[in-house]
Formats: C-alpha cells, structure tokens, sequence
C-alpha cells in the first residue's frame, strides 16, 4: 500500500532550528515548504538540500506576522507542493535584551506579532487544509516554544517569554479543539540552541545554568519536532516536550 504523502510547511526555515528541521524532514521522507522573511539564498539552499534527498521543495518568502502573506503563503504550498499534512510554527524573534520597564511599545508587539499571531495565522490556514472536518485528511502541528516560557526571562526576555507561553496555550486549545478532526498539537520547549538568534556571549553566559553542560544543537530539537509530528506520536496531542538538557 502506498504512503499518503507528508507534505510539511516549516516556517521560518531559512536556518537555524527551522533549517534543521527542513532537512532532517526530507530525509525521513516528507515534501517540505521552506518560507523565509528575508534570507532567500539560504531559503533556497535549504530546498536544494531537501531536493538532494529526493523530496520535493519549495521556498517561499512571508512574513508570517502579516495576514495577506500568510494566505499567500498556504496558497503557494497548495499549489506547488499540494494539500499540507504537516506544520512547524518555528518563525520567532526575541526582541532586543532589556528589563520591561525600559521596552518600547513598540518591540513587545513586534514579539507578540511575530510569535504569537504569526503562530495563529498559520495555525488557521494549516486547520483548513488538515481537518477532516474541512475535507483534509487529518495532519499534526508543532510550534516552538522556549524554556523561557516557564521560567520568565527576567531581566532579559520577559515578553518573549510571555509569548512563548501564549503559544503553548494556543496549541493545548487547538490540541483539544481538534482532537476529533484527526490533527494533533504538540510543544517542543527548547533552552538554550546554539543558533544565530543569540547575542555574542549570551548563549555561553546560559549554558552555565543547563544541567547537562552543553547548550543543544538544532538537531536536538529537529528530532524532537520530528518525533512529535510522526505516527510514533499517535495517541500524544496537547503535550509539551522539553529539550533543555535538565534546565
Ligand atoms: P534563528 O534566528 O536562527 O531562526 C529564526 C527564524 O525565524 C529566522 O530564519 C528568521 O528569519 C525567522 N523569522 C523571524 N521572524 C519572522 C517572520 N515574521 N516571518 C517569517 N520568518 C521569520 O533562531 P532559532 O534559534 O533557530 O529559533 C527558531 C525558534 O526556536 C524560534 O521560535 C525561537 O524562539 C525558538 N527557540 C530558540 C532557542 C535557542 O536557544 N536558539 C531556544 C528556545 C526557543
């Protein structure tokens, strides 16, 4: 019997832990779409990667913060690459380093545009193509929160650690929400990833408090991502993974 084919949108993909998760998708057999913001050469390295391993790819430019782009987005997947089964909501920003009573306005909502309605919109379109309520065979989304979500960010991140938590809240309430459309929802909580979101100096200044003594590499949490998303993880939905060796 042949496999359905497992077509996964990865946002955010251009590098990091979304880059990681793009190719590590490909060679356990699924098409994947690689959006971007702005990095398109690195975007369409991905794809050529994920082309190498004998997938399909596609890299698109969105913001997901943007509604229009968004939809623009899905319409591409759809289009190029046919009806999604998968979703990564890995597109995030920390904001700049600051206490909250010296953060403008200004980079908390950038925060919660980008992380929290980004997640939202994408989530919304992702619902439309998965649910069997909506003529979709059925899928699984995993956002990317951070360990920061339960430990606060104080005196750095608060509103990135908020957002975080927001994001959790939003995939337990779509975890329940369509449990019974055959799309899971799941959480991997990161800590510390050596990945270019980081100011110099900082990911060694917090890997200081990981249990474990190392900070993680993106494959850490890709396969973490990628177990969540796969029938390994049938009967898992609503759940948070953390990948912070012991932090
Ligand atoms: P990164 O900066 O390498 O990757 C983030 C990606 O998101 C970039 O490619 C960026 O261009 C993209 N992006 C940002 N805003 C976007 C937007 N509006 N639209 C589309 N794409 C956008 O960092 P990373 O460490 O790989 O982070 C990936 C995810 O993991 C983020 O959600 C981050 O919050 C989370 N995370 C990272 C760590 C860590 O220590 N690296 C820890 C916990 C959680």
């Amino acid at each position: 019997m042949a496999c359905p084919p497992k077509i996964m949108l990865v946002t955010g993909a251009s590098r990091g832990i979304g880059a990681a998760t793009a190719r590590l998708a490909a060679a356990e057999g699924c098409d994947v779409a690689v959006n971007y913001r702005r990095d398109k050469a690195a975007a369409d390295a991905v794809a050529a990667d994920v082309e190498r391993a004998g997938r399909r790819a596609v890299a698109v430019a969105a913001d997901v913060a943007v509604e229009d782009d968004v939809e623009r987005l899905f319409a591409t997947v759809d289009a190029r690459l046919g009806r999604l089964t998968h979703l990564v909501c890995n597109a995030g920003i920390t904001g700049p380093l600051s206490r909250v009573d010296a953060l403008p306005a200004k980079a908390a909502r950038e925060v919660l545009d980008t992380n929290v309605l980004g997640a939202f919109l994408c989530a919304r379109a992702a619902i439309a193509r998965m649910s069997t309520r909506r003529g979709g065979a059925g899928g699984a989304m995993v956002f990317i929160s951070s360990a920061m979500a339960t430990l606060g960010g104080a005196g750095e991140y608060v509103m990135y650690a908020a957002s975080k938590g927001a994001i959790e809240s939003l995939s337990l309430g779509l975890a329940r929400e369509l449990a019974q459309e055959g799309v899971r929802c799941n959480v991997v909580e990161p800590g510390p990833i050596a990945t270019g979101i980081h100011p110099p100096g900082r990911l060694e200044h917090i890997t200081k408090a990981v249990p474990m003594g190392r900070p993680g590499t993106m494959e850490d949490v890709a396969r973490a991502v990628l177990f969540l998303l796969s029938d390994q993880s049938s009967f898992t939905t609503g759940a948070v993974l953390r990948v912070a060796g012991g932090r």
